[in-house]
């Protein structure tokens, strides 16, 4: 048999996705080898933004501020929520010990399903056990072999994955004209067409065209599906995400996202209509077959939702930060695309180069992840950085001037524009 079966993608030829393979695999044994990049968290130390990680040199522990975590708020570390899991005591369970038309329906699982349904603004909601399984089966649920799902080409892989098998058509980046044209062109040959796109992009940190891309989508007979998973506890004005953003509440018709990034917990949701719950409580297969979530984790994740609605979590900081790190890059002269909220990207276009700059910035003790071809295309290729509410200026000034530096001794920037605020 050949490993070709596992790709899932017909049109991927086999040598192609070898090659692809040995690709990522030689950048990890390469970081091995070098005993470089090699990061396993150890503890976080009492701080929210400073892990210890092993140095894979010296097998010593080491302190790095950590510029690669989706735990945007800091949630993952809040008394708070971890006052909230200590009051459960082990009778009431930790696995819920069934799938959710089994023994797996419980009650918090339900309050959780209709916050979220609340947050989101719309009729009903379920919980999974990840945002991968919510995207994938969400849309391979939903959609049959007469249907077609339309995505954003940088939409992200769980959504894509959920069109294994049934069809799919791709359009450019953020372009609504480009949607317009696929939409246009496949008018009548699928029963039923779904346009799914990110709120917040998770590679570029640029936020979703969602009026304009709406208003095509509707205009064509298309629904529109929404992934929140790094727009929930970000934007919006008290951080309810994408559609409070644009002030289009009730105008998407799906939502999904994960509860593993702001909320700070681990699992994942849909919601929509409640016709539409009902129908995915029964096709949704990564729903159906798998149990129900972890109780500890869902009590945080509803705390942290608690949090986030009633504007106890840290959004004004995260943001304070967001915009000190973008007025920092910008004015250095980085090309960091569109990037608009709590993701950077620091674009390169040159494999080796970014390795070279993950590489010096982790021996300063700043994490960041590199994201090499073919995670992205070549000319695209770049430095990775998230922003979380907890650093302080001191760390994040330390930080850039850091970027600065390198960024102006790899060549990458002009030394005229570093070193400013
Ligand atoms: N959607 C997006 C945009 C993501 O970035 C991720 C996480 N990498 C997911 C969905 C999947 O979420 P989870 O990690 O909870 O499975």
């Amino acid at each position: 048999y050949s490993l070709y079966n596992f790709t899932g993608d017909p049109k991927l030829e086999y040598a192609e996705w070898e090659s692809r393979m040995d690709m990522m695999n030689s950048w990890f044994t390469d970081m091995k080898s070098q005993n470089r990049f090699l990061y396993e968290r150890e503890s976080i130390n009492g701080s929210k933004v400073i892990s210890k990680v092993v140095d894979p040199k010296t097998g010593e522990i080491r302190e790095m501020l950590n510029f690669a975590s989706n735990d945007y708020l800091n949630l993952t570390q809040d008394p708070r929520i971890w006052e909230k899991v200590k009051e459960l005591s082990p009778e009431y369970g930790g696995g819920a010990g069934g799938v959710p038309l089994l023994s797996g329906s419980m009650t918090i699982i339900k309050q959780l399903a209709r916050k979220i349904a609340d947050m989101k603004g719309m009729e009903s909601a379920i919980v999974y056990s990840s945002g991968y399984g919510a995207n994938y089966g969400t849309i391979s649920g939903l959609l049959g072999h007469k249907d077609v799902a339309i995505y954003d080409m940088f939409a992200h892989a769980s959504l894509i994955d959920g069109s294994r098998g049934s069809n799919k058509k791709f359009f450019q980046h953020n372009d609504p004209v480009s949607l317009e044209k696929v939409l246009k062109a496949n008018q009548n040959n699928y029963i039923n067409k779904l346009v799914v796109v990110d709120g917040v992009y998770s590679m570029d940190g640029d936020i979703v065209k969602l009026n304009e891309i709406l208003d095509i989508a509707h205009y064509y007979g298309a629904w529109v599906l929404v992934d929140e998973a790094h727009a929930t506890g970000v934007i919006g004005k008290t951080g309810l995400g994408t559609l409070e953003h644009f002030g289009l509440e009730g105008k998407v018709d799906i939502i999904t996202g994960t509860l593993s990034k702001a909320v700070g917990s681990i699992g994942g949701y849909v919601a929509a209509s409640e016709r539409l719950i009902n129908y995915l409580k029964y096709t949704s297969r990564s729903y159906m077959f798998s149990t129900s979530p972890y109780i500890p984790s869902v009590v945080a994740s509803l705390e942290a939702l608690n949090l986030i609605t009633e504007q106890k979590a840290n959004k004004d900081k995260l943001w304070e930060n967001i915009n000190y790190v973008k007025k920092r890059l910008t004015k250095a002269g980085f090309n960091i695309g569109n990037a608009e909220t709590a993701i950077f990207p620091i674009i390169i276009g040159d494999d080796n180069k970014v390795k070279e700059m993950t590489f010096r910035l982790h021996e300063k003790n700043i994490f960041v992840n590199p994201v090499p071809y073919p995670a992205v295309p070549r000319k695209l290729t770049r430095v990775r950085m998230t922003v979380t509410a907890g650093f302080n200026l001191e760390q994040l000034k330390y930080t850039l001037d850091e970027i600065e530096r390198i960024g102006v001794e790899m060549e990458i920037i002009s030394p005229v524009k570093a070193n400013a605020v």
